[in-house]
C-alpha cells in the first residue's frame, strides 16, 4: 500500500453493515482484517494446504477437515483438520490460526520493532489455540489418545514456533515413508523451484496465505474505490431542473447535434421541446 501507485490517505473505506470510516496512516492497516469480503479465505487456504500436506508426506491415509470434535462434557468443536496417525494410531487435530502481526488490534508500537515481538505474538496465538475449553477437555479427558497441535501463520507466511516444529517432525517423518524427494513424486505439482518435501511444503503454506491475503485486500481497495465513485448525473434521469439539462446535454455532445437513438433521443427531444 506504500508503492508509488497505491492507495491515498485519508481514505473512505466502506466496511460491515454499511457503515463507512476514513482510514489514515495510522488505521490503514484495519484493510488487513477488515471481515467485509471474508478474512476467513486465508485461513481456509491454509487448512486445504495441510490436509494436503499431511497426507502426502504419508503421516495418514486420509484427513478430514472441519472435523466436530466432542469433548468429554459434550461441547463440541470443529476441527480444522482432524487425522489418524499412521506411526502412533493416535488422532490428530490441527487448529489454524493466521495472525496480522501489524493490525491495530494485535499489535502497539513497541511489538512492530523486531522479530522477538512478532514471535511473541505468534506465541500467545498459540496459546489462545490450546487454552480454549473445547481442547483442554479433550486434551485432559482420561485416557486421552489425541495430540493438538496449533498452526499460527502470519498474513506474511511467518509461521509460530510451534508450527515449525511439527512441521521438523513431519518432514523428518517423510523421509522414512518415501515421500521426502519431490521427484519421485510426479502426480503433484511440479513447477516449484525444489526437489525436497520441506521446501515445497513450506513455500505452499506460505503462499497460501500470502496470495489470499493480497488478493483479498486488492479487492477490498478496488471495492472502496467503485463505491467512492463521483456520481456526476444520470442520463436516464427525469429532467427537473436547468442544471440537470445541460449536465445531460453535456453528455451527449455539449448540445450539438449528435446521431442518438431510444430513449437518449426522445429525453433529447423532450429537452429541446422544455427548453
Ligand atoms: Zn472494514
Amino acid at each position: 500500500m506504500r508503492l508509488p501507485g497505491g492507495i491515498r490517505e485519508p481514505r473512505t473505506h466502506h466496511c460491515h453493515s454499511n457503515t463507512t470510516r476514513t482510514l489514515t496512516s495510522a488505521t490503514l492497516n484495519h484493510i488487513c482484517t477488515c471481515p467485509v469480503l471474508g478474512s476467513h479465505l486465508q485461513h481456509d487456504a491454509v487448512k486445504d494446504v495441510l490436509k494436503h500436506l499431511v497426507e502426502r508426506l504419508g503421516l495418514t491415509d486420509a484427513a478430514v477437515t472441519e472435523a466436530l470434535s466432542v469433548a468429554p462434557d459434550g461441547e463440541t468443536i470443529k476441527a480444522d483438520v482432524r487425522y489418524t496417525d499412521i506411526a502412533s494410531g493416535k488422532t490428530v487435530i490441527l487448529e489454524v490460526k493466521t495472525a496480522f502481526l501489524t493490525s491495530d488490534s494485535s499489535v502497539n508500537a513497541s511489538a512492530r520493532r523486531g522479530f522477538d515481538a512478532a514471535k511473541s505474538q505468534l506465541m500467545a496465538k498459540e496459546r489462545e489455540c490450546r487454552e480454549h475449553p473445547v481442547i483442554q477437555g479433550i486434551l485432559n479427558a482420561p485416557g486421552n489418545s489425541t495430540v493438538f497441535h496449533p498452526c499460527v501463520i502470519s498474513a506474511s507466511g511467518g509461521m509460530g514456533p510451534h508450527f515449525v516444529q511439527f512441521l521438523r517432525e513431519s518432514y523428518e517423518r517423510a523421509k522414512v515413508t518415501g515421500c521426502w524427494n519431490m521427484a519421485a513424486q510426479p502426480d503433484i505439482e511440479s513447477t516449484w523451484n525444489t526437489r525436497a518435501a520441506s521446501t515445497y511444503w513450506d513455500m505452499r503454506l506460505s503462499a497460501a496465505v500470502a496470495v489470499t491475503a493480497a488478493d483479498v485486500q486488492n479487492r477490498l481497495i478496488r471495492r472502496d474505490e467503485t463505491l467512492n465513485l463521483r456520481v456526476m448525473g444520470s442520463p436516464t434521469a427525469t429532467p427537473t431542473s436547468r442544471r440537470t439539462r445541460v449536465a445531460l446535454l453535456n453528455l451527449h455532445g455539449g448540445g450539438r447535434q449528435l446521431p442518438v437513438r431510444g430513449r437518449c433521443a426522445r429525453e433529447l427531444a423532450l429537452l429541446r421541446f422544455r427548453c
